[in-house]
């Protein structure tokens, strides 16, 4: 099957990045989309995003692919309002950053005749919304596809094909690990980086503003990631939340290890713990995933 029309359901900084994406392909394919409020489909439209409609049964009327690129906690209530307008033969996928609440809610709302392929790039950034997307988002970045048992082979090699043709590298793998991968390299990470902004601004008072006059590089990136969108990071923690709770109380079993060898001054303990780590920043270099430029290619002005 090929498809000749694409819906994206959210317009922010994942399906603006899709459309681009398409758009750099130059394919005849159309594409449609739609958002909750009047001020994203307006930015939408002015950026020719795509045909951007109010309604949603407007937006999926037709498509051959519908893609949900809504926070989590957003895709079992746009699908229960799209299910009725779904052509039979369409397959619906998402870009969600959590695989089996997802399948869990999303899956018995598809129409019997629609396929559900669960999909989740591994790219974005701390910037949301409709201006925040660029066509290269995908490029060499992967894409972990977790089918259902009811997900058909081909809408499977559809979906796999798509995410090839914008960029991405595919991976096939079950949801509870997907969770769990990304519970360790995604979503715990966040809520450290969180932590420790909240941290500093907790410590404000005593500190004036020095802690964001002088913000060294460490902080600065722990800000970075702590800016990204709150509804999003908030629907990946109440969806996955046993993987979440797993990797935690690894980290801080972790934690404490380190702050005990502070404590006693431990220094063959933390260079051999510093060694062991600095040797993953590397493996991901090599991997391709990241740049060895110093801060992480980051211009500063
Ligand atoms: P985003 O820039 O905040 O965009 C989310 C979009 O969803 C917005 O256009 C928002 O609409 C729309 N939306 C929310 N609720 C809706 C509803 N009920 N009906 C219709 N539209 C609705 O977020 P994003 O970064 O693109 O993330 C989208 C999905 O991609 C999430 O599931 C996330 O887990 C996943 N993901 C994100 C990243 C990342 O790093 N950001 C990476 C991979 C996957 P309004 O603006 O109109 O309110």
């Amino acid at each position: 099957m090929s498809y000749k029309h694409v819906a994206l359901i959210g317009l922010g900084l994942i399906a603006s990045s899709i459309s681009l994406a398409l758009k750099r392909n130059k394919s005849n394919i159309r594409v449609t989309g739609t958002s909750k409020s009047l001020q994203t489909r307006s930015v939408a439209s002015k950026l020719n995003l795509c045909e951007v409609f109010e309604k949603i049964e407007d937006t999926v009327r037709g498509a051959d692919l519908i893609i949900l690129c809504v926070p989590v906690g957003a895709m079992a209530p746009v699908v229960s309002k799209m299910a009725d307008f779904i052509k039979p033969g369409a397959i619906v996928t998402d870009v969600g950053s959590v695989k089996i609440e997802v399948i869990n809610q999303v899956a018995s709302l598809i129409p019997r005749e629609v396929s559900f392929v669960p999909a989740h790039p591994l790219a974005g950034t701390e910037h949301s919304g409709p201006e925040a997307g660029f066509a290269s988002l995908f490029d060499n970045r992967w894409c972990i596809i977790t089918p259902t048992e009811n997900t058909s082979k081909e809408s499977l090699e559809v979906v796999v094909a798509f995410w090839e043709s914008i960029g991405a590298k595919v991976e096939i793998m079950e949801p509870k690990h997907h969770d769990l991968v990304l519970a360790v390299t995604s979503h715990v990470p966040h809520l450290i980086a969180y932590t420790m902004v909240g941290v500093a601004d907790d410590l404000a008072n005593v500190t004036k503003s020095e802690v964001i006059n002088y913000s060294a590089a460490g902080f600065r990136d722990f800000t970075r990631i702590a800016a990204s969108d709150p509804i999003m990071w908030r629907d990946v923690f109440l969806c996955n939340k046993d993987a979440s709770l797993e990797v935690l109380g690894l980290f801080a079993e972790e934690l404490l290890k380190l702050q005990k060898a502070v404590e006693r001054g431990d220094g063959e303990f933390l260079f051999n713990y510093f060694s062991r780590t600095r040797s993953i920043r590397r493996s991901i270099i090599d991997a391709g995933q990241d740049t060895k430029e110093p801060n992480f290619g980051r211009r500063l002005t």
